[in-house]
């Protein structure tokens, strides 16, 4: 009997937003970052996840442009953004950023602070700034400076600066950990709606296994420059893959 074959249609499955392939950097000739390769699509918040010195700043900081990888490659909505020839400047790569010690700008007012990485109109501008305010719920504080308002205050600003030139990517290293742990929850649960509500591509590196496992849709678990197990937090929990990842987990508790 004879086979018939229907053509099938191309995948139609886009590039994903951020997509790091073998990223490898030595310091002093100690390899540092180690191979590592990672998909992350919008709307998804990825964890880099590890100890103290397993070089996650170095990864992030090599996708931001401030740091060049030794090898490997950043691929952004399917467009080589840097390899070893090629680099695209760091201005360029529709990045956001948000670190601990990632100061408010002091002489600048809230909206002055938001404001800085827009372009466009001055209503347009405005519009964003008062959008993003009312969504961290700080709109009563536009006109005010960063030192009239608490820590958790100026994350918050932070976070919608960040946001507000809608970037591709945030990269967000250790965002919260200068906040004191009763603020922490609230804060990690707002920047979550929030994200996710402007679409990006989110890759959070922290060394607490707790954040991770409250934010992230899928973990990656890092150790010695190297990714050892990647996954849904649940599984990277609940099934290390030896006895350091199971150290490390308990260690944290
Ligand atoms: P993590 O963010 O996971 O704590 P880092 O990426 O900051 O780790 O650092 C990984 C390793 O690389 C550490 O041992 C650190 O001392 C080293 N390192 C980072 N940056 C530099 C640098 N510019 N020069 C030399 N060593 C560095
Ligand atoms: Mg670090």
């Amino acid at each position: 009997m004879e086979h018939v074959r229907t053509a099938q249609p191309a995948p139609t499955r886009s590039a994903p937003r951020l997509e790091i392939r073998n990223l490898t950097r030595r310091f002093h000739g100690r390899t540092v970052v180690d191979d590592v390769s990672l998909m992350i699509e919008p709307g998804q918040v990825t964890c880099l996840l590890g100890p103290s010195g397993c070089g996650k700043s170095t990864t992030l900081r090599m996708i931001a442009g401030v740091e060049m990888q030794d090898s490997g490659e950043i691929w952004v909505d399917g467009k080589l953004v840097c390899d070893t020839v090629f680099r695209v400047p760091p201005e360029r790569r529709e990045i956001g950023l948000m670190f601990q010690d990632f100061a408010l700008f002091p002489h600048l007012s809230v909206a002055g602070n938001v404001a800085y990485g827009l372009t466009g109109s001055r209503d347009d501008k405005r519009a964003r700034v008062e959008e993003l305010l009312r969504r961290v719920d700080l709109l009563q504080f536009i006109d005010g400076y960063p030192h009239q308002l608490s820590g958790g205050e100026q994350q918050r600003v932070a976070l919608a600066r960040a946001l507000a030139p809608r970037p591709r990517i945030m990269l967000m290293d250790e965002p919260f950990s200068g906040l004191d742990n009763r603020l922490r929850d609230g804060i990690r649960d707002e920047t979550l709606t929030l994200l996710k509500e402007e679409d990006t591509a989110v890759l959070l590196v922290t060394h607490e296994p707790e954040e991770a496992m409250r934010m992230a849709d899928e973990i990656a678990l890092m150790r010695d420059g190297r990714i050892v197990q990647q996954g849904a937090p649940y599984n990277v929990y609940t099934r290390p893959v030896d006895r350091a990842s199971v150290s490390f987990f308990s260690d944290a508790n």
